[in-house]
This record gives structure tokens, sequence and C-alpha cells, in this order.
């Protein structure tokens, strides 16, 4: 699934490549649409231009400005679901398989929404504030205002266990089942932990291991090959080796699967 850094990276990839264009046509299925038609998306769409982009934890959002508009926001709003990921394709033609949402610009070229299990979604907004109180969703997890402080008093009211408490989208909005792993991996701490029952020391770790994974999964662009040599993520199977000598395990917790090594992670 789409976390934090994947869409950063789908962020990035749209502002190098569609913003300041002009639409000039979209078509999209409805089954990834929300509170919308196609006639609807068509209609905010087409003329008007990519003017802006912003992400929520796990949302996306992009700016649009038709030439008469009227004075406000208009955003379009992208969430990726289990499967779903933005690229840009030089044409129609060439667009990625499972695409449910194709906008094509009047200057050539077009960006795909493809999501092979249909459970992103697609909807319109004139307000991120109020759409994030909507969703319910907790500052983003690299945002300015999720200092220690934030993350300790968000995380210490939580009573379920630590990877529990990393992805809940309440307390902080961006990660997930990857990277909660990753960041429990990078802080030496076991996922079934409560939070209360960590000491200052251990809470800072945490912070900082929150902030290094996801800025350096951002770096490498995603890519698990590319990723600092002693992550997690590119051995994410029963008994593949971590450099500790220890092997590597299965757990579930509240019906999630993750990883972890024992022998490293047993604070
Ligand atoms: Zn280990």
């Amino acid at each position: 699934m789409p976390e934090l850094p994947d869409v950063e990276v789908f962020r990035r990839r749209f502002e190098e490549s569609a913003l300041d264009r002009a639409v000039g046509d979209v078509s999209a299925e409805s089954a990834v649409l929300e509170g919308l038609s196609e006639k609807t998306l068509k209609g905010a769409l087409v003329d008007a231009s990519f003017v802006e982009s912003r992400r929520h934890g796990k949302y996306m959002f992009i700016r649009y400005r038709s030439a008469g508009s009227r004075k406000g926001e208009s955003w379009l709003v992208m969430h990726f679901g289990m499967t779903g990921y933005l690229q840009p394709c030089p044409s129609a033609k060439e667009k990625p398989p499972h695409t449910r949402m194709l906008v094509s610009f009047k200057d050539g070229g077009s960006l795909a929404y493809s999501c092979q299990r249909k459970l992103g979604r697609i909807q319109l907004t004139d307000d991120i504030d109020h759409f994030l109180k909507h969703m319910k969703l907790g500052p983003d997890a690299l945002a300015d205002e999720m200092d220690f402080v934030t993350f300790r008093e968000r995380i210490v009211k939580s009573r379920g266990a630590l990877k529990s408490t990393l992805m809940n989208q309440s307390l902080i909005a961006g990660i997930g089942n990857i990277y909660s792993d990753e960041i429990l991996y990078q802080a030496r701490i076991h996922p079934r932990r409560k939070p209360a029952e960590l000491s200052a020391a251990m809470l800072e770790n945490l912070y900082e291991a929150m902030r290094f994974v996801l800025n350096a999964a951002i770096d490498a662009e995603v890519n698990p090959e590319r990723m600092p040599a002693g992550f997690l993520l590119p051995r994410r199977q029963p008994g593949a080796s971590c450099p500790c000598g220890g092997r590597i395990e299965k757990i579930s917790i509240s019906g999630r699967h993750g990883y972890y090594c024992p022998n490293c992670q047993v604070n």
C-alpha cells in the first residue's frame, strides 16, 4: 500500500511532469470516484491548469485553476488504496495497465492514475483543512508541526501495540504496514510494545527513526535496492538474515502481518 514516501514520490513526479499544464480531456472509472461523476470531473478539469500540489499523509492534493474561475481554491484529491500509483505517460496509448483515470494535456502527453484493486479514491474539495478534519487525519509524520513533543503526546495516548499506534492515521498521518515495521526495526523496539511503556530515551529514538526512515525512503525514491544498507525493507520475509546474525520473523498484530528481528528488537 502506498505510504507517505510513495505518495511523496508520486507528488514529485507530478510536479516534474504535469505542473502548469492545461488539461484537454479527462476520463475516469466511477469505481474510484467518490462523491462525483465522470461528468463532474470533466467539468472541473477540462480547460483548467494544475498549479500546485501538496501531500498530507497518504493523500495527495492537486490544485487546479480554470481560466474564468471564481475566487477560492479547488483541489483534486487522490488516495491510492492498496495498489495505486500515478504515472506520467507520453500518450494515452501508452497508459499503464489498470488505469482508472487518465488526464490528457493540451500540449500532448498524459497523466495516468492506475489502481489494480480499485481501492483508491479520487475526490474534489475546495478546502483541504476541512477535508483533513472530515477524514479525521492527524498531522503529517514529516510536517513541521510534528515535533518531538507533539509526537510524544500523540503516541502515549494510544493503548494499542506500537506498530498499530504508528499506523493510526488519526494520530500520525502517513505510516502504514511497511514503514511501521522499518521504523521499529531502526529504533530496535519490539512491535508489540505499548507506547506508555517506553522510556523518554526510547521515545526519542523512535521519533528520530521515524524521520530518518521516511526521509531515506523518499531520497531512495522508494526503490528497495537504493535504501540504506541496514534497512529491513529488502529482507521482509521469514528466515531472511539480519545483519546482527539473527533471522527475520513474521508477526501478526491486530490483523496486520509485519516483520521484525527478535534478536535486535528485544526492547
Ligand atoms: Zn537483527
